[in-house]
């Protein structure tokens, strides 16, 4: 369903009407278009404070990009000073016109809070000059690993600020994200750094995503097509969110094998002849669903590489109000039928190595949400399922979830107007976010070098006021 709010908004008369009555201005978000597209372009500036442990890998991330880097520690190279332990001082004079598409600071190596006015340091002489659809990237250590209380308070301390320069940012239509390395984990960043620079990650702000250390070798792999080679299930597959998630597996290089109910063959069809993909036509709550599944993947593909958890259905009443079968059907289709499938499909051995599996859960499972009790109890219980899962999957497999807000689809779309007007509104971007973005997501933790990414849920909600 198209935003009509923003298209008028965003026209002369628009914009003016908006100023006079002080109304959300949300600027239109660019995404990716193109598959030779460089994760940025333009003007990145990177700082760090003392001791930072990412900046050498940054620098070689970065380096191989496009855009044209400065460094807010002047004259160094970007390794050099990471060695030098140098301050985030010598910043671009303030009184440059440079304007900068991302901003990008490596805290790693705060050890109390006194250092963090490195943040000030970097930020308050630059963060104006950012341009439209910008990103500020925060780079920090996860506080769980810290030694000291003061290094776990400085480290912790990242992602407040991280927010609030998001609810900031977020009105040019610009993101602020932030990652959390573990001890040795800086080699593990790339496609972090990628996703979360580029417009992929258009929807995406005020995050936290830990990046872990792991023992699995590096991959080398094609930029442009990701995925090539991989074999995908993604489950509710034939319109919305699903449909979009097959589309960019595919884009990225994967064969998707797109799974529906039934009745929804006929558009499933289409979606999977579209992208040369195979349609599955499966109920994931009958008895025989994750044994139909497995059987599936076998015949075709002799196994699998990523597994979308996508289908969710929505059965709205106020717990008084709500019959039996609405409750059982929300946590059947929503929760209880992943842990099936992905039981079938490990104790088959059908799940490759470096295996991905993905969830879609629901900021309504992180705040809760009025008539959704069965719905937020079953996306609750997918955060719980995927910390869980984490822990135990081998051979490099992982799991993460994604956590949508307010996506314009079917599901949106049938949402009474004040209800869905306020849920496009309150967030840091003042819109709604599209199939895409939430695909986009999914296309990163599916990354063959997205190996350290495991056990996170980040929302894809342009930061929505609702929630934690
Ligand atoms: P949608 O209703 O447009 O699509 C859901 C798909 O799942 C449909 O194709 C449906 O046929 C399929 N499905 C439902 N029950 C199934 C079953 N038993 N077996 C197989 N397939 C089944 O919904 P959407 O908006 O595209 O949502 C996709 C996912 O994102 C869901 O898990 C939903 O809960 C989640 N989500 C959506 C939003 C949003 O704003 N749209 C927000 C948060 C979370």
């Amino acid at each position: 369903m198209s935003d009509l709010y923003l298209k008028f908004v965003n026209t002369p008369v628009g914009k003016s009407a908006a100023q006079t009555l002080g109304l959300p201005s949300p600027v239109p978000l660019s995404r990716w278009k193109r598959p030779d597209q460089p994760f940025i372009e333009g003007h990145v500036l990177v700082g760090a404070s003392a001791g930072g442990k990412a900046i050498a890998s940054l620098g070689t991330i970065l380096g191989a990009s496009p855009a044209e880097l400065f460094h807010a520690s002047a004259p160094a190279s970007l390794e050099d000073s990471a060695k030098a332990g140098s301050k985030s001082t010598a910043l671009v004079p303030s009184d440059t016109n440079q304007r900068f598409a991302a901003l990008v600071f490596d805290a790693s190596g705060m050890k109390d809070t006194a250092e963090l006015r490195a943040l000030y340091d970097f930020f308050h002489p630059t963060i104006r000059k950012l341009s439209g659809n910008a990103r500020v990237l925060i780079i920090g250590q996860d506080p769980a690993n810290c030694k000291s209380a003061a290094q776990a308070a400085s480290q912790r301390a990242l992602e407040g600020f991280t927010r609030a320069v998001g609810k900031e940012i977020g009105k040019k239509g610009s993101t602020a994200n932030l990652l959390w390395l573990a001890p040795g984990a800086e080699k593990q960043m790339e496609s972090s750094v990628r996703f979360f620079l580029s417009p992929r990650s258009a929807y995406v702000s005020g995050q936290v995503a830990r990046i872990s250390k792991s023992s699995q070798s590096e991959v080398a792999t094609n930029p442009v097509a990701p995925l090539t080679g991989k074999v995908a299930l993604v489950t509710g597959a034939s319109r919305g969110i699903g449909e979009s998630i097959a589309e960019t597996l595919a884009r990225d290089g994967a064969t998707v094998i797109g799974l529906d109910i039934p009745q929804a063959m006929e558009d499933l069809q289409k979606v999977t002849d579209r992208i040369k993909g195979k349609a599955l036509a499966c109920d994931i709550t009958s008895a025989e669903a994750p044994k139909q599944i497995a059987a599936f993947a076998k015949e075709h593909f002799g196994g699998i590489d990523l597994v979308i958890h996508n289908a969710g259905i929505t059965r709205d009443k106020t717990l008084g109000n709500m019959p039996e079968h609405f409750w059982d059907m929300a946590i059947a289709v929503n929760l209880t039928a992943e842990e099936l499938i992905d039981e079938e499909l490990l104790s088959q051995d059908l799940l490759r190595e470096n295996g991905r599996i993905v969830c879609v859960s629901s900021i309504s499972g992180i705040a809760g949400n009025f008539g959704q009790t069965n719905y937020a109890c079953a996306k609750s219980g997918v955060i719980g399922y995927v910390e869980a899962m984490a822990k135990q999957l081998k051979n490099g497999i992982t799991i993460n979830a994604v956590a949508p807000g307010f996506i314009e689809t079917q599901m949106t779309a049938a949402m009474p107007l004040t209800i869905r007007e306020a849920g496009r509104r309150m967030n840091s971007l003042s819109q709604g976010g599209l199939p895409v973005d939430v695909a986009e997501a999914i296309g990163w933790y599916c990354n063959p070098t997205s190996v350290g990414v495991n056990g996170n849920v980040v929302r894809v909600c342009g930061q929505s006021l609702i929630g934690k």
